[in-house]
């Protein structure tokens, strides 16, 4: 891996890195330091949705670029107001506040339901409920609300307001919900958690609960946003309105940029001086994201998403099904999960062995996320680098 594995790095360990160096990224394909070329099914976790370098999106990054990088939110930023028009227009949310990642996201979501419940409801309420097994990111608020004791393990005190009920019970729900609660927080899909797909009825119940009991509904779209599931949205395939929802990952193509999306009624909570973000919404970040949503939208790769994501289920079925290993394959569009009844990790290095980049997700799921135009040529590639790997691993348990 050349000059990065000589040295001792300089860096915190805070990732249990690849043994190899990227250097060079163009549609599916990647290349390491040492030539080495590779599939690209894992797209930086869902954020090159639109392969590596774009061409379109690089022309408007580099035309912004020659005109304005960054400039304050104490003024007007006309592609902030162009790219919220954008998502509003294609969502059922009517206002946008824009951030930099995933996490700043949820943390303003959570801030918004906070405030909202206490300035303008004025009925001080504070907690959330989110889910086990749910990821949300890793700030203090969003790493508490994350549902995985191991996102939160030496971090206390934890801030207060948050329970976790068990995902998909929709029985169990109505219990978490007290006098304190103000809103429920989930993702669709239960992407960093293991690829768990919300059963309807259960997303049904968690509407319905909101309602009755004026609670505001969080979706976390971060990882299932912007065509990946098939919808442009992952709420559109539960026929429900969220109150609110977050986005980052695919929004500006590798650009650092992330949105929070929430209904009218809730602008009054966050007034003048309640919320903001130096870097939030940039010229240069928002310009990525006009650029990529637009092709998103307008090429209609929500639809290619669940094409796509269907051909490759399919053909992982026909590959794995009744292999001792493999206990079930999940996929929602391009977000897909291949259980394995033992840890995968090993599975996944050697996969990588044979230029194919696919993730975990949890410890025993192996997830593709391909880019939402992955050709069909590409995943035959890929599934056909999956199957042998598991082929030569009949063992129901890790030898
Ligand atoms: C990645 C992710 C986050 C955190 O996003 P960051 O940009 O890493 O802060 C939050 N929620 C979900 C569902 C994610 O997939």
């Amino acid at each position: 891996m050349g000059e990065v594995s000589d040295s001792k790095s300089s860096l915190f360990p805070t990732y249990a890195r690849y043994p190899m160096a990227m250097v060079k990224g163009e549609g599916s394909r990647l290349w390491d330091d040492q030539g080495n070329r590779y599939l690209d099914l894992m797209t930086g976790l869902a954020v090159t949705s639109l392969g590596h370098s774009p061409a379109k999106v690089k022309e408007k990054l580099v035309e912004q670029l020659d005109d304005l990088w960054h400039v304050s939110n104490l003024f007007h930023i006309p592609n902030q107001e162009k790219l919220a028009r954008l998502l509003t227009d294609n969502s059922c949310m009517d206002a946008v506040f824009f951030c930099n990642s995933g996490a700043e996201a949820n943390e303003a979501a959570i801030k918004l339901a906070r405030r909202y419940h206490q300035k303008v409801l004025g009925t001080g309420r504070y907690e959330i409920i989110t889910f086990k097994q749910s990821f949300h990111g890793r700030t203090l608020a969003t790493l508490t609300a994350t549902g995985q004791e191991k996102v939160q393990d030496g971090f206390q005190p934890l801030p207060q307001g948050f329970v976790y009920a068990p995902f998909n019970d929709a029985e169990a729900l109505a219990g978490y919900i007290n006098d304190k609660t103000c809103a429920i927080m989930l993702e669709m899909v239960q992407a960093e958690g293991g690829v768990r797909i919300a059963d309807p009825a259960f997303v049904k119940e968690v509407a319905k609960l909101c309602k009755e009991h004026n609670l505001l509904l969080i979706v976390d779209e971060i990882q299932t946003g912007l065509g990946r599931t098939g919808k442009l949205f992952a709420y559109e395939h539960y026929g429900i309105e969220p109150d609110i929802i977050t986005l980052a990952k695919a929004l500006g193509s590798g650009f650092p940029i992330g949105a929070m999306l929430g209904k009218e009624k809730l602008t009054e909570a966050f007034t003048a001086g309640s919320h903001g973000s130096t870097f939030g919404g940039t010229p240069i970040a928002t310009a990525a994201g006009i650029a990529t949503v637009e092709i998103i939208v307008g090429d209609k790769l929500s639809d290619r998403a669940a094409e796509m994501g269907q051909y490759a289920v399919e053909k992982l079925k026909a590959k794995l099904e009744g292999h001792p290993m493999v206990k079930e394959i999940r996929a929602m569009g391009l977000l897909i999960g291949i259980e394995c009844t033992r840890p995968v990790a090993d599975l996944i290095a050697e996969i990588h062995g044979h230029g194919v980049l696919v993730v975990s997700a949890g410890p025993e799921v192996i997830r593709l996320l391909p880019s939402l135009l992955v050709t069909h040529e590409e995943l035959d590639e890929g599934i056909e680098v999956i199957g042998k790997v598991l082929a030569g691993h009949t063992m129901a348990v890790n030898e």
